[in-house]
C-alpha cells in the first residue's frame, strides 16, 4: 500500500498543486517524510529484535541458578543454557525457572544440560560459577586446588563450543580462577574477566544506605583490589546524591562500614553455612546485561592489568567500561599515596595466590 502511494505521488502532488496552497503541500510532504522515517525505524528495531542472544551459565547451584533466573527474567537472551555436572540437576533447575516465564511474563527460553556442552554452542556470553563454595572457617584460597581443576575443564569445553564467547568468572578464589580461565581459554583478556567488584560495591552501598537511611539508588561508589579481605574501598570516590559521603557520615562509622564490607562474604557464610547467592547471581547478570545491551557501563571488574596502576600480569579489581566487546577500557583513577599503598598490598596478596596456581602446574602458562 505504501509503494502504491509512492507510485501515485506525482499525480497526487499535481492535484494538490492545482487545488491547494503551497503551505498545504509542504505539510503533506512533511508527514510523508515522517512516515518514511517511521518505517525505517520500525525495520531497524525488528532487525535488532531478531539478533539472537545466547547466554550459558555453568554451575546450576545457588549462584548459577540465581544468575540464570535474573538473565531470563530481564530477557537478556533468547536462550539461556544452564549446565551442571550433577546428573539432571541443571535440567531440573532450568525447568523450574522456565515455568516462571508465564508468571513473570518473559520469553527467554531456559534449558538445562548435564555436562553436554554441545547445547551451549555459539553462546555470546558464558558465566562460570561451577566450583565449591566456601564453608565456615574456610578461606577463599583453600578452594584453589579443587576449583582450579573445575574451572580449567569447564573453560576448555566452553571455548571449544563457543570460541567467540565473552567469559565471566564467578568461582572462588575469584582473582585466581579468572587467571586460570584466561590461561586455559587463550583468548584476549578483554573477553575473560571476573565478577566481584559489583558485589562488594553493592554490599558497601547497602550498608551505607542503611546507616544514612537513604535510597541505595543514590549511592555511587567504587571498590578496587582483590576479592577478599584486602579489597580497597575508596571513600574519596563515594558520593550520595552527588554529595561526598565524608560530609554525611562520621569518620568512625564509615571506617566500620568499610570493615564490614571487607568481611561481607564471611558474614553471610557465618549466617548461612555457605556463601551468598542472591547478590552474586544478580551482580553477574548485571555484567551480562552491560555486554548484551552494549551499555558501556562503568563497573569494578576483575581484569588483567598490563601496566595500569603500575601493575602487570595480574588479575585485579579495577573500574572498567563494559560493552559488547567485553572490557572496552580500563579506567585509571588518580589514587593518592595511601590508596595506592592499599592497592599495592592487595595486588601483592593476589599475586601470591596466582603464584600458588602457577606452581601447581594445573594450567600451562
Ligand atoms: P553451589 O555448590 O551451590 O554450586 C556449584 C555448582 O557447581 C554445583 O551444582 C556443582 O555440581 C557444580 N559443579 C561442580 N563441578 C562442576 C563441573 N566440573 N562442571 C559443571 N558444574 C560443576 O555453589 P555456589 O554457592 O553456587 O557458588 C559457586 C561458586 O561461586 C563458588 O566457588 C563460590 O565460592 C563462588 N562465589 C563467588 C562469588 C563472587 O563474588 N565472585 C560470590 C559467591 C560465590
Amino acid at each position: 500500500m505504501f509503494l502504491e502511494l509512492l507510485n501515485k505521488t506525482p499525480a497526487i502532488v499535481q492535484w494538490l498543486h492545482t487545488r491547494c496552497s503551497g503551505v498545504f503541500i509542504k505539510i503533506w510532504f512533511i508527514s510523508l517524510f515522517d512516515w518514511f522515517f517511521f518505517f525505517i525505524l520500525a525495520a531497524i528495531t525488528s532487525i535488532k529484535k531478531t539478533q539472537k542472544m545466547k547466554v550459558t551459565v555453568v554451575g546450576a547451584g545457588n549462584v548459577g541458578a540465581t544468575c540464570a533466573d535474573v538473565i531470563a527474567h530481564k530477557e537478556l537472551a533468547n536462550e539461556v543454557i544452564l549446565v551442571d555436572i550433577k546428573e539432571n540437576f541443571a535440567e531440573g533447575k532450568a525447568l523450574d525457572i522456565w515455568q516462571t516465564a508465564p508468571i513473570n511474563m518473559y520469553d527467554s527460553r531456559v534449558k538445562g544440560s548435564t555436562n553436554d556442552y554441545s547445547m551451549t554452542a555459539g553462546s555470546d556470553v558464558v558465566v562460570i560459577t561451577s566450583g565449591l563454595p566456601r564453608k565456615p572457617g574456610m578461606s577463599r584460597d583453600d578452594l584453589i586446588a579443587t576449583n582450579a581443576g573445575i574451572v580449567k575443564s569447564v573453560t576448555e569445553n566452553v571455548i571449544k563450543h563457543s570460541p567467540n564467547a565473552i567469559i565471566i568468572i564467578v568461582s572462588n578464589p575469584l582473582d585466581v580462577m579468572t587467571y586460570c580461565a584466561y590461561l586455559t581459554a587463550k583468548i584476549d583478556s578483554k573477553r575473560v574477566f571476573g565478577m566481584a567488584g559489583i558485589l562488594d560495591t553493592a554490599r558497601y552501598k547497602a550498608f551505607l544506605a542503611e546507616a544514612l537511611n537513604c535510597s541505595p539508588k543514590d549511592i555511587q561508589a567504587v571498590l578496587m583490589g582483590g576479592h577478599g579481605d584486602t579489597m580497597v574501598p575508596l571513600p574519596r570516590y563515594t558520593t550520595v546524591g552527588g554529595i561526598p559521603v565524608t560530609e554525611l557520615i562520621a569518620k568512625d562509622k564509615l571506617a566500620a562500614i568499610i570493615e564490614r564490607t571487607k568481611k561481607g562474604g564471611g558474614e553471610i557464610v557465618n549466617l548461612l553455612g555457605t556463601s551468598a547467592w542472591y547478590a552474586p547471581g544478580a551482580a553477574a547478570a548485571q555484567m551480562v546485561e552491560a555486554i548484551v545491551r552494549d551499555q558501556k557501563r562503568i563497573f569494578p571488574v576483575c581484569a588483567l592489568l598490563n601496566g595500569e596502576y603500575g601493575l602487570k600480569d595480574i588479575y585485579l579489581g579495577v573500574p572498567v567500561k563494559l560493552g559488547k566487546n567485553g572490557i572496552e577500557e580500563i579506567i585509571e583513577l588518580k589514587l593518592n599515596a595511601d590508596e595506592k599503598k592499599l592497592l599495592d598490598d592487595s595486588a601483592k596478596s593476589v599475586k601470591e595466590v596466582m603464584n600458588v596456581l602457577d606452581n601447581m602446574n594445573t594450567v600451562a602458562k
